[in-house]
């Protein structure tokens, strides 16, 4: 057992991180502001290699198998990112684990020729629209229906909360709809929550996922959420009028798209873990410093008990995420990588939950911790540790809420949890 990183994983992570510092860190706090979203840095972080890096070389990808270590360098250039700027962390996650992710996983080769070559290369982004009005946790009660008429898929109904949806990159957006009712060999089951069961149910709304191009008649991105943080980062309502694509969008098996869209997140589950890694990591980092500068009653604030106990706290709590999010990023590469000794599915789905649940939780507190040891300046823009603090709430709810969470890792224990 070694708790190293490869040398090969530690040099790309230096990489990640000086390109952080040098391209988005001395501008993070305007985009936030102004709530720009960068096209030319997602570019740049395209041409870097970070979209690519669980993809396969024929669409443009590194081509790093499991046991390369690829999904766990993915961990590493969000947790750098992230460290810097949370709103530029969660588009490359969104942009890999939501858009690349389920189009290469289920895919057929047309679908993967038509859409990935520009996803990897990060010229383009994709959307993931999961959540509804009157679905989020309860995603199985999706009302988007879409129906065949003369070859094609026609959807009607809205989604609501999508990443990477509306930029001026987007190419795609993969939704789950009704397509029709469940005669129990395919179909998902209905109303479980995100983090349900995949049961399938005859009876139950058969849903499937569709691929939807940006442009399409009737599909409209709404105007950008004004949110409390990720201010930098692509957010829309969606809606769908009479929508019409081809019958040969239907992404995967019809009636998995349930399955599938559950399946996505689980990956998902560890890569925000990730982004809370880094943004512990840049909060103890810009706490240190501070507590080593900032001077009360003749000396350094970090002299005081009161004061450094709280950042020695926030250390442990980084420590302990990093781990988890490092152990299932692990699992994640060793069941991609195949072999005898890899962990199954049930052991990785429980430690991606347990990963997302601590390290979400701990970003939150962490933050909290570092805006105290600011004092004023904490409350103050001209600071990061402020825009940190924002930021991290939505950690705790994005791909499946802390709720949701502890609702998996019961399931896991096998107690009968609603
Ligand atoms: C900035 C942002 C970006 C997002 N990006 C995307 C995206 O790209 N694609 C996408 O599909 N979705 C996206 N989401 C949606 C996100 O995944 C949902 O908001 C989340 O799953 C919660 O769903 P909800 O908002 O409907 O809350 P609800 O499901 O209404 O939950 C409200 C509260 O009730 C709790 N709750 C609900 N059910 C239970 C239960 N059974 N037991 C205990 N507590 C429960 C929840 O935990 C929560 O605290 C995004 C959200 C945000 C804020």
């Amino acid at each position: 057992m070694t708790f190293e990183l490869s040398r090969e994983h530690e040099e790309f992570r230096r990489t990640v991180r000086d390109f952080a510092e040098a391209r988005i860190a001395p501008h993070a706090a305007q985009w936030d502001r102004e709530h720009h979203f960068p096209t030319d840095v997602v570019n740049e972080m395209g041409d870097l290699g970070l979209m690519g890096l669980t993809a396969p070389e024929e669409y443009g990808g590194s081509g790093l198998a499991g046991e390369d270590g690829g999904f766990t360098s993915l961990c590493l250039a969000i947790e750098e990112i992230g460290r810097v700027d949370q709103s530029l962390g969660i588009t490359l996650e969104a942009a890999v684990g939501l858009g690349i992710n389920p189009i290469l996983t289920y895919g057929t080769d047309e679908q993967r020729q038509t859409w990935l070559p520009d996803l990897v290369a990060g010229r383009r982004l994709a959307g993931f629209g999961l959540t509804e009005p009157g679905a989020g946790s309860d995603a199985g009660a999706t009302r988007t229906k879409a129906e065949l008429d003369g070859g094609e898929w026609v959807i009607n109904g809205a989604k609501q909360f999508i990443t990477n949806s509306g930029s001026d990159i987007t190419s795609c957006v993969t939704v789950t709809a009704r397509t029709g009712v469940s005669t129990g060999s395919t179909g998902d089951g209905g109303s479980t929550g995100d983090g349900g069961s995949t049961g399938e149910g005859a009876g139950k709304p058969e849903i499937s996922t569709i691929i939807v191009p940006a442009g399409t008649p009737g599909f409209t991105a709404e105007p950008a959420y004004d949110k409390l943080g990720w201010h930098a980062s692509d957010t829309h309502p969606l809606t769908f009028t009479d929508c019409r694509v081809p019958e040969a969008n239907l992404l995967g098996q019809r009636g998995r798209g349930y399955a599938q869209f559950l399946a996505t997140l689980d990956d998902g589950r560890v890569a925000i873990a990730a982004l809370a890694v880094g943004l512990l990591q840049g909060c103890l980092d810009a706490s240190v410093a501070y507590a080593g500068e900032r001077q009360t009653f003749g000396g350094p604030i970090g002299r005081k008990q009161g004061l450094a106990f709280q950042i020695a706290d926030l250390q442990v709590m980084l420590e302990a995420s990093r781990l988890l999010t490092y152990k299932a990023a692990a699992m994640k590469d060793a069941i991609d990588a195949g072999g005898a000794d890899a962990p199954s599915m049930k052991a990785f789905k429980q430690a991606a939950a347990i990963a997302k649940l601590h390290a979400t939780e701990a970003a939150v507190t962490g933050t909290r911790i570092a805006t105290q040891v600011f004092g004023g300046y904490g409350f103050m823009e001209e600071y990061p540790v402020a825009r940190f603090y924002r930021d991290a709430k939505v950690l705790e709810i994005g791909e499946g809420t802390s709720e949701v969470q502890r609702m998996l890792i019961a399931r896991g224990l096998g107690l009968p949890v609603e």
